[in-house]
């Protein structure tokens, strides 16, 4: 059996650093589902044909972390027939041995709701701005405006909305640094890998 975690959470909250740590520490595979949406934003015309018609040159753009393509993608991620176009491609992704990693909005939701691990991770508004302002050398106000807009959009749309799932654990990363993140996260990991590594509450003796 695959070993499949699920990270979802919205834009800039630290899910793709988070994802791709575990991916390597556990030598698993990694799929940032949102370069899918940002391609399809990307492509132009039309976006279901867009989506059904994928290709690898497509993901390899490089214009694809701006503000404008992440617009572009949550636009295009509200239509259910670019959702639906997506699915298989994940889903083969996510059945792969020995494990993999998948990152984005609806992955333990609706791609993997078996996943092993669900983890929904969060971070404040501002901090979520400011690192993504730094990432991709953008104004903090606009990127924290477009993210609003983003994550209201994503939150709000019928198909597969961003919400965590019942059984995910939430990761708040506002006032953690990366390595503390990552370790929170590979704990998580260790412990479902090998559940007698985890520590055990014992009830004193009656
Ligand atoms: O994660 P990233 O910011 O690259 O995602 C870009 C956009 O793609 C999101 O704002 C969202 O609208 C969409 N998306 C989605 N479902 C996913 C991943 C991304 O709807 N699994």
């Amino acid at each position: 059996m695959p070993f499949t975690i699920a990270i979802d959470g919205p834009a800039a909250s630290g899910k793709g650093t988070i994802a791709r740590a575990l991916a390597a520490r556990f030598g698993f595979a990694h799929l940032d589902t949102g370069l899918l949406y940002r391609a399809v934003g990307a492509k132009g015309g039309d976006p279901a044909q867009a989506a059904q018609t994928l290709s690898g040159a497509d993901l390899a753009r490089t214009d694809l972390r701006s503000n404008e393509a992440g617009q572009a993608a949550s636009r295009v991620a509200a239509i259910p027939e670019v959702r639906a176009a997506l699915v298989a491609f994940q889903r083969a992704f996510a059945a792969q041995e020995p494990g993999a990693v998948l990152d984005g909005r609806d992955i333990g939701t609706v791609i993997c709701p078996d996943a092993a691990l669900k983890i929904y991770v969060i971070a404040s508004d501002e901090t979520r701005a400011l690192r993504r302002a730094a990432e991709i050398g953008a104004d903090p106000a606009a990127t924290l405006a477009a993210l609003r807009e983003r994550d209201a959009r994503d939150a709000g749309r019928d198909a597969a909305p961003l919400r965590p799932a019942d059984d995910a654990i939430i990761i708040d990363t506002t006032d953690l640094s990366i390595p503390e993140a990552i370790e929170r996260a590979a704990a998580l990991v260790e412990a479902r890998i090998r559940p007698s590594s985890a520590p055990k509450y014992s009830a004193p003796p009656a």
